[in-house]
């Protein structure tokens, strides 16, 4: 730290994502990435816009916009692209969020969410989950803040139905419900359709996951247009041309590619179920995950000592160390191959 940092940012501690080590070649399941390349047609896209650098991209992202609108069906209006979901979780706690009204969300959940409030000195409130690492919505229905709920929430895997996260939306009609849905490709409900129901729902998503795309950095927003007007207000006052040409007609080719996506998404989906079978087998316990990645903790076995005999077999995997969770570990689902390397060296590390 420098003497020059001021004060109120002194204290802040920064997110620290999945290691990303170079030394030797690793089967990555530590950051929930796809192991899928993206569809064909983001190749060329991508070549094209590369052509055109010399030029400003446009700050609306309206080819993204036009596609978005179609296969969401909502009004161009109503939605935001920006560089990636982060940015958005971002700017709508700076937007959402004062001393007075502070932001809530779990206790184990995406670990953004408490250093941006901390970045903005907004004040947040952590509420913990239940013993079996679901979330209660009744525990979110009269605090005077804004709620953060990711649905499926990370790194649990663990979903709430549409009618539970309605009933916070429904009972905070004058405090905004942030519904992050990063995962909400691999087998939960979207909350999208309660957006022309309500004015207080910002749906954030992100095509890092299930678009394959984490290295373009692209995720949008979907709400009322006032609550939408209010994000551009933010993102025209931070970096107006905050998605770059590249990124831009990734995402739009992307859109235009939406079976392989799904094709992709049901992959994932049968290899989850094939790798919790199989790590059952093994003694491990894990949540009902319905995301990318499965949060397993084994009775007979330090999950800190199988995260590190793993990453020197060269299988690396999420371990948080964090209160609650300091047992469990997060693995990100891959393809087949991988997974069964994964299960071949757990194999021999609990054979011992
Ligand atoms: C990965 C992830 C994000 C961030 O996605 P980007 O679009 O890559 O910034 C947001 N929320 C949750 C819960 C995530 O797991």
């Amino acid at each position: 730290m420098s003497k020059f940092l001021v004060e109120k940012l002194q204290s802040l501690s920064a997110y620290v994502p999945g290691e990303q080590p170079r030394d030797k070649k690793y089967v990555k399941l530590n950051t929930n990435e796809s192991p899928f390349m993206p569809a064909p047609a983001v190749k060329s896209a991508v070549e094209k816009a590369a052509a055109d650098l010399q030029l400003y991209p446009d700050p609306d992202c309206n080819a993204m916009l036009d596609r978005l609108s179609a296969v969401y069906g909502l009004a161009k209006d109503q939605l935001i692209v920006c560089n990636g979901s982060d940015e958005i979780l971002d700017f709508a706690v700076l937007a959402f969020s004062d001393e007075k009204h502070p932001v809530y969300f779990p206790d184990i959940s995406y670990g953004c969410y408490p250093v941006f409030s901390d970045k903005y000195s907004v004040p947040y409130v952590t509420i913990p989950l239940k013993d079996d690492f679901s979330i209660d919505v009744e525990d979110y229905l009269t605090q005077d803040g804004t709620v953060i709920i990711a649905n499926p929430n990370a790194p649990t895997g663990l979903a709430l139905s549409v009618d539970a996260i309605e009933k916070v939306v429904a009972a905070k009609k004058d405090r905004v419900v942030i519904v992050d849905e990063a995962y909400v490709d691999f087998g939960t409900e979207t909350c999208l359709p309660l957006i022309n129901k309500y004015d207080n729902i910002l749906v954030v998503r992100t095509m890092s996951k299930s678009s394959s795309l984490a290295g373009a950095r692209l995720g949008f927003a979907a709400g009322s247009k006032e609550l939408i007007s209010d994000l551009y207000r933010i993102k025209y006052s931070t970096n107006p041309y905050n998605i770059n040409r590249m990124s831009a007609a990734a995402g739009y080719a992307v859109l235009d590619s939406r079976e392989y996506v799904e094709k992709n998404c049901k992959a994932i989906i049968e290899t989850r179920d094939y790798a919790s079978a199989e790590l059952r087998r093994l003694g491990f316990e894990m949540t009902d995950s319905l995301a990318n990645f499965i949060f397993v903790t084994h009775p007979g076995f330090k999950a800190e000592e199988l995260y590190l005999k793993l990453k020197d077999m060269g299988v690396l995997v999420r371990f948080f160390g964090k209160k609650r969770i300091e047992n469990y570990l997060r693995i990100t689902i891959g393809t087949k191959e991988e997974m069964d390397v994964l299960i071949s060296c757990l194999k021999q590390i609990l054979e011992g």
